[in-house]
């Protein structure tokens, strides 16, 4: 079984504020990949993007876990434990 931690296994799953990064829209930058903030909604650019605000938010407001907002892309992302987990835990795994 993968690794799991507790903030992916109590994730929530707010709608996404914007369509895009919301700073990189904000600032008229470009990005390269989206993540989700599962905490808030936040939409943020990836490390490959120059901005990198998806880890800026995480810093600025200790919201842990991402998932991909990429097309066909499922997986999270825990930025305190380190935790990549391909799609989100079935609700079984979650009550534990
Ligand atoms: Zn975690
Ligand atoms: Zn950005
Ligand atoms: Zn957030």
């Amino acid at each position: 079984m993968a690794e799991m931690c507790e903030h992916i296994l109590q994730a929530g799953d707010p709608e996404p504020r914007t369509e895009g990064c919301e700073e990189c829209l904000k600032m008229g930058d470009t990005w390269v990949h989206l993540r989700r903030c599962l905490s808030c909604g936040h939409v943020g650019c990836c490390d490959s993007s120059k901005n990198k605000h998806a880890t800026k938010h995480w810093r600025a407001t200790q919201h842990p876990v991402v998932q991909s907002f990429e097309p066909g892309e499922d997986w999270l992302w825990c930025f305190k434990d380190e935790v990549f987990v391909d799609e989100r835990p079935s609700a079984d795994e979650a009550r534990v």
